[in-house]
C-alpha cells in the first residue's frame, strides 16, 4: 500500500533546496505541488513501501499505509530518523503504543572519508577499477 501525505504537516520543504522526499524517493513517485506546496505520490501503486520518504520528511508528514499482513487495519509502524538512530513508533489495534530504538551509526555525521584510502583516478581506458589498481589485468 502507497504512502500517503498529510497535507495539514507539509510545508513543501519550504527554504530547502529540494523537497526532501522527492529527492529520495528510489522510483522518483513523490513530487511536489508547486502552487499549493504540498507534496504527493504521483503513482501510489508504483509504491514498495520502502519508507525512505517517510524518514527523510523534516516534518514526519508522510505516512505509508502498511499491508494488513504486516500491519493489521488500526494499528500503525512509524518511523523517526535522526543523525544517530531510528526511533519507530508501533501502535497496536488496542492502542498500546511501543516504542524501539536502534543506534544507526557509530561514527559522528560526516566524519567519514569514503575515499581516504584509495588511489586517485586512473585513466578511462584502463579496464581495472579504481581499486584493482596496481594488480595487472588477467591474461585469456
Ligand atoms: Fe518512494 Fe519508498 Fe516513499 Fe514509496 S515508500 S513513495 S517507493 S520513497
Ligand atoms: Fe512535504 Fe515532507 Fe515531502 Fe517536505 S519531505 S515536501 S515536508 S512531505
Amino acid at each position: 500500500m502507497p504512502t500517503f501525505v498529510h497535507t495539514e504537516k507539509c510545508d513543501g520543504c519550504t527554504g530547502r533546496d529540494v523537497a526532501a522526499c522527492a529527492y529520495i524517493c528510489p522510483t522518483d513517485l513523490m513530487a511536489l505541488d508547486t502552487g499549493r506546496m504540498k507534496a504527493f505520490n504521483q503513482e501510489p501503486e508504483q509504491c514498495w513501501e520502502c519508507q525512505c520518504c517517510v524518514k527523510a520528511c523534516p516534518r514526519q508528514a508522510i505516512e505509508v499505509r502498511a499491508y494488513q499482513d504486516v500491519v493489521p487495519m488500526g494499528g500503525a509502524t512509524i518511523p523517526l530518523r535522526t543523525d544517530q538512530a531510528i526511533v519507530w513508533t508501533i501502535k497496536f489495534r488496542d492502542g498500546e503504543v511501543k516504542r524501539f530504538e536502534f543506534p544507526v551509526r557509530t561514527t559522528p555525521v560526516g566524519s567519514i572519508d569514503p575515499y581516504a584510502d584509495k588511489p586517485a583516478p586512473g585513466s578511462l581506458d584502463d579496464e581495472r577499477l579504481f581499486t584493482e589498481a596496481g594488480q595487472s589485468l588477467p591474461t585469456i
